[in-house]
């Protein structure tokens, strides 16, 4: 039986016969990691506050037949503000849902994992929750290998001027002599690529203050919406309870 320590944020975590859960993790050693919490659902379970999602925690795993078991969790942090609060928990279960669609088990990538604690992070703070969610999308993208191209054409590398399209199926934006490349590139400003790009290049706390038009965060919602329904081929469960919290509470998300 070999045990082996992960550092980890919980991302999923499902019922499981009577009493377990299984957990998805997305861990610092190894990226995603799917774990059996024995007993989890029990009142008085040591393992019952580390199967929560959110919970980043310091994790003893057994390798078994099957899936690993957790032997062990001590909780460093459960980001309570994010559990607390309604919106929060929409935007933060959709990150979650985010990140595990797009990995693989078992291929850690860079510098995800510290991405992930500075996004959890963000998110307990609060401020801008429309861009901080913008910043998170494009940051997952960009470390797992589809980062847009916003400076250059994608196309033709050539130099955009006017009338400037942008195409998910491309990752970037298209010049207008390539705009006919790609029947579904929609319109953008480049003052959406611009502020795309320095959300994707500069630390969350100055990002999220950056100041943005409603009419070009309705270009940067749909520039990362569309790069994710190219990437997932379909659109994410959470995202329906986001869009419901988001009408409900009169928050522009
Ligand atoms: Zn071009």
């Amino acid at each position: 039986m070999a045990l082996y320590n992960l550092e980890a944020v919980v991302i999923r975590s499902r019922n499981l016969g009577e009493a377990d859960r299984l957990l998805t993790l997305y861990s610092y050693q190894r990226g995603k990691v799917r774990a059996v919490a024995r007993g989890a659902r029990r009142p008085r379970n040591r393992l019952r506050a580390g199967a929560e999602p959110f919970t980043h925690g310091d994790y003893l795993l057994f390798s078994n037949k099957g899936l690993d078991n957790i032997s062990q969790c001590e909780i460093i942090g459960s980001f309570r503000a994010i559990r607390e609060d309604l919106i929060k928990t929409a935007i933060g279960a959709y990150i979650l849902e985010l990140l595990d669609a797009l990995t693989e088990e078992e291929e850690p990538v860079g510098d995800l994992f510290p991405f992930l604690l500075a996004v959890l992070e963000t998110l307990s703070r609060g401020g801008d929750l429309e861009l901080i969610l913008r910043s998170v999308e494009v940051g997952f993208l960009a470390r797992l290998g589809y980062k847009p191209e916003l400076g250059q054409c994608v196309n033709c590398r050539g130099v955009l001027k006017d009338a400037v399209r942008f195409s998910a199926a491309q990752g970037g934006a298209l010049c207008f002599g390539c705009s006919r490349t790609d029947s579904d590139a929609f319109a953008v400003s480049a003052g959406s690529l611009a502020a795309l790009d320095y959300l994707l290049n500069t630390p969350f706390d100055q990002a999220t203050k950056l100041r943005v038009s409603a009419t070009m965060r309705t270009q940067l919602k749909d520039i990362t919406a569309s790069l994710i329904r190219s990437r997932l081929g379909q659109d994410l469960k959470s995202a329906s309870f986001l869009a419901l919290v988001k009408e409900t509470t009169g928050t522009s998300l």
